[in-house]
């Protein structure tokens, strides 16, 4: 089997990595001026140029039997001109929708799906209205080209809108988004294979600092059934409504026993790192064998399993030689805030592992502000 993954980044890299022992061979797409470093050794690796798609490019791809996308931001007219040759999972569809705020806020409201209240703007007039309309505070998101808190403002006052607004003469779509009190924040993963066979990881409870994950553990500690079971069926209305095939995250709130969307990610996702331990089937492997019509892995963890991201940091020697931890790092340059690392830990207490990450982020933090 070979399969081609468009994108070659840290979720390409541990995707291939997952892969290997299964025998199956990888090849990657890397944009024209995209860093390689994650997937060096690990498949050949094909630059996109202009004009270089459809069976031109599934032939430089070395005639894959699949292909799948590891990134967020793919041109889907590329994706879309490669299914004559071969399958392309996760559809694109699917992936033009959770690219575009906007598009995937639409779908999550046809489907009544719970999500924030919610205004479209492209202008100085329009965002402004939709403050006005909202209220304070409020979140504004680009549609496009927006993650790890990227293109994204939280306003609390008409003093920082009116400095906003004078930032610049002209704005992308954006949606303006109420801010949500939560008590946490929560994903679920789930996976689904072209004949309908579907697994949930369990509801995973995640941490952000700036706007980007620091820390997620699963299964989040003291969940409600109901609300396990709320997360399960809105993941399985999604995949149910694309006829999805591969990895689907969801990434909610908590407001006290309802969940609320906040985005969807058509792919393995950093809160889903966890299930590299704890004895699962991790979510690439889940991912795979989706994909490749393979019957799907055990998502139940033996034990409590966290993950720690490492931001534009490594560990200190003590932590990285401990054989309480599981280290990964992305061959990636360190540079502040960048993903290019993360540590995977268990433990048979949920309690003793929440204090485990607590020390473990101080400690990989001391002397780094996020
Ligand atoms: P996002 O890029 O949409 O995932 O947002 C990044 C983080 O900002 C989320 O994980 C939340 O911690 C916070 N956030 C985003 N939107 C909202 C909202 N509407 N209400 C409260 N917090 C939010």
């Amino acid at each position: 089997m070979h399969v081609a993954i468009i994108g070659c980044g840290q979720l390409a890299r541990m995707m291939a990595l997952a892969g290997w022992p299964m025998g199956i061979r990888f090849s990657f797409l890397a944009n024209p001026d995209e860093n390689i470093d994650c997937v060096e050794g690990l498949g050949t690796v094909v630059r996109g140029q202009d004009g270089l798609e459809g069976a031109e490019l599934y032939q430089a791809l070395g005639c894959p039997d699949l292909i799948t996308v590891e990134r967020e931001q793919v041109d889907t007219s590329l994706l879309v001109s490669l299914q004559p040759s071969c399958p392309v999972y996760p559809q694109p569809e699917a992936i033009q929708v959770c690219q575009h705020r906007g598009r995937e806020k639409a779908t999550l409201e046809k489907l009544g799906i719970p999500i924030a209240p919610y205004r479209l703007a492209d202008s100085a007039e329009t965002l402004k209205a939709a403050v006005d309309d909202l209220g304070y505070p409020v979140f504004i998101k680009s549609c496009e080209e927006g993650y790890d808190g990227q293109n994204q403002w939280r306003l609390t006052t008409p003093d920082q809108l009116s400095a906003l607004l004078a930032e610049r003469d002209s704005w992308p779509a954006m949606v303006v988004e109420a801010k949500v009190s939560f008590e946490r924040e929560v994903s679920i993963i789930a996976a689904q294979s072209a004949d309908g066979s579907q697994v949930c990881y369990p509801v995973t409870e995640n941490a952000h600092k700036s706007g980007i994950l620091i820390r997620s553990q699963a299964p989040a500690p003291n969940l409600t059934p109901a609300l396990e079971q709320q997360a399960q069926q809105i993941v399985q209305r999604l995949l149910g409504h694309w006829g999805y095939v591969g990895v689907l995250t969801v990434e909610c709130f908590v407001v006290g026993d309802q969940l609320v969307v906040n985005e969807l990610a058509p792919r393995v996702h950093n809160s889903g790192h966890w299930t590299q331990g704890a004895g699962v089937c991790s979510q690439f492997e889940n991912h795979l064998r989706a994909i490749c019509g393979l019957g799907l892995g055990n998502t139940q963890p033996l034990q409590n399993a966290g993950m720690l991201n490492l931001l534009g940091v490594m560990p200190p020697a003590s932590i990285a030689a401990s054989g309480e931890l599981q280290l990964h790092v992305y061959n990636k340059q360190i540079r502040p805030r960048r993903k290019v690392g993360h540590l995977n830990l268990q433990d048979q207490d949920a309690l003793r592992l929440s204090q485990r990450l607590n020390a473990l982020e101080e400690c990989v933090y001391s002397d780094t502000t996020i």
